[in-house]
């Protein structure tokens, strides 16, 4: 007996086409669906399948994105959602599984432990309940899924609160965006045991964190803040870097360069250098 390919199963998309179009059968929708060779006609299969569960089996495993969308957009089943945000190959589809999920406590655990952070920043975005997002924030060391959590919170005192306890210094740049209560800036300064978190908060007041003695220094009774520090006169500048040049000739020109403290004005010695600016 010869066993005979159905036309799905081979390259020829235009017979392919004409089949997927006119089947009824879900059964043979199905197959067509998992199983054709192109990928075009497996999507337009999908398009015309019923059957949740053999849309979850293409929107987790097919590996062309396209007809893996194509599949999650028709599911609503929750349960299988759920498995589709924790088990599709495809990112993207994790993704929009999370999107139609409304139990709160699969979003939450799916915030809290899905192993790619941009599934946690859906799950996340859907919550709303505070001390969940306290818990997310504290916890996570992901700056997307951590901002996510952070910009949901609504009391400073809390900010204030998760800020003290962090030490990567790209999560604490970040955090202190989302804190403009300067009571709780101070509160921040008078607590912290680390030093970065302590100099950014004090520059977020116009102050900064003495080189020498590591103590703070703010601006008093609206003046600017001194670069020699309150607590035992050692010099803390801001420098930025000058830079000048002249022209000499076709091929020389002189640079000047020097450091000038972005506070008070000090200008370091300038250094000048000739440089060929053609070879
Ligand atoms: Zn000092
Ligand atoms: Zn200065």
């Amino acid at each position: 007996m010869r066993f005979i390919e159905p036309v799905w199963m081979t390259s020829n998309e235009e017979k392919a086409l004409k089949k997927v179009l006119k089947e009824k059968n879900q059964k043979k929708i199905a197959q067509i669906a998992t199983m054709a060779y192109s990928w075009r006609i497996r999507g337009i299969a999908a398009e015309k399948l019923i059957d949740q569960h053999t849309l979850a089996d293409i929107a987790k495993n097919d590996k062309v994105e396209i007809v893996a969308e194509v599949a999650a957009k028709k599911i609503t089943e929750q349960l299988i959602l759920l498995d589709i945000a924790q088990n599709a190959f495809g990112i993207n589809i994790r993704e929009m599984a999370v999107e139609k999920l409304t139990a709160y406590g699969d979003l939450e655990n799916i915030a809290m432990n899905n192993s790619f952070s941009s599934v946690r920043v859906a799950a996340v975005n859907k919550l709303n309940d505070q001390s969940i997002l306290v818990s997310i924030a504290k916890r996570e060391d992901d700056i997307d899924v951590f901002n996510a959590a952070i910009k949901k919170l609504t009391d400073q005192s809390v900010i204030a609160e998760i800020l003290i306890n962090l030490t990567k210094k790209s999560i604490i740049d970040n955090a202190l965006k989302y804190l403009p209560d300067e009571k709780q800036i101070m509160n921040i300064i008078e607590h912290t045991k680390n030093e970065y978190l302590a100099s950014r908060a004090l520059n977020k007041l116009g102050g900064y964190l003495c080189s020498a003695c590591k103590k703070g220094n703010l601006p008093r009774n609206g003046n600017a803040v001194s670069c020699i520090c309150e607590h035992c006169n050692a010099e803390n500048h801001d420098f930025k870097r000058g830079y000048d040049s002249e022209t000499l000739n076709n091929t020389t020109e002189k640079v000047t360069t020097w450091n000038e403290c972005k506070r008070c004005g000090k200008k370091t010695d300038r250094e000048t250098d000739i440089r060929f600016t053609d070879w």
